[in-house]
């Protein structure tokens, strides 16, 4: 995502910026331990984001927000008026508003998809004493056909040591720290980000907002 085309100049780009780099090392770890140990999911399953709305940091919100006004942006604006609400199941279960059923491929945000998503299957916990644990889902299936192991077993189970995801989670936690306790679901945290993000845009001179409304703050009148 290019996000000096996006927004202008200012701390929050810059927080995004830190955020991008930190997907593009999580996207790696995760491709490494892919590589190595054979996990994977079925292909076009989506089970995972239909039965779960993710919790997200008001700065990954952010990333998605800029993400969709710059490739959708009247669903930006959508976003901004609170109207992805979590998508209902017939069978009860809430998921994830940006899930999409016409491709097997699900995201419907995929490049900008929050740190949770990009390593839920593929990430290990650590306990209390610093153990690092790691199982593949129940639909997912490995080279050596492991289903689990943990601390120096790991190695000889998968071929490689999975990412641990607090990790990236405290690095993430530090990209804007005020913020750092604000965890949200994805819908609350979307429509306040998109806001923002759309607020920061209409500062842009260069910017049309596309027949949106214009959210310029009006200009201080002389005398
Ligand atoms: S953002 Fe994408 S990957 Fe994450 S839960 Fe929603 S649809 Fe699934």
């Amino acid at each position: 995502m290019d996000i000096p085309s996006i927004l202008p100049p200012s701390l929050l780009a810059e927080r995004l910026e830190s955020l991008a780099y930190l997907y593009k090392r999580a996207d790696s770890a995760v491709a490494a331990f892919v590589a190595a140990s054979g996990v994977s999911c079925p292909f076009g399953c989506g089970s995972c984001c239909e039965g779960f709305v993710p919790d997200i940091l008001p700065v990954e919100a952010a990333y998605l927000a800029a993400y969709l006004a710059a490739s959708d942006r009247p669903r930006a604006y959508e976003a901004a008026a609170g109207r992805l609400g979590a998508r209902s199941y017939p069978d009860g279960r809430q998921g994830c508003p940006l899930y999409r059923t016409d491709t097997p491929y699900h995201c419907g945000v995929y490049e900008a998809r929050p740190l949770i998503c990009r390593m839920f299957a593929f990430s290990a916990t650590r306990d209390k004493l610093s153990r690092t644990a790691f199982s593949v889902c129940r639909l997912g299936s490995s080279l050596g056909g492991a289903r689990g192991a943990s601390g120096e077993a790991l190695l000889d189970a998968f071929g490689a040591e999975p990412p641990v995801m607090a990790d990236y989670g405290s690095e993430l936690a530090g990209i804007e720290p005020e913020a750092a306790g604000r965890r949200m679901p994805l819908p609350e945290a979307l429509a306040e980000a998109a806001s923002r993000v759309m607020f920061l845009i209409g500062m842009r001179d260069d910017d049309p907002l596309d027949g949106g409304p214009d959210v310029r703050p009006p200009l201080p009148r002389a005398g």
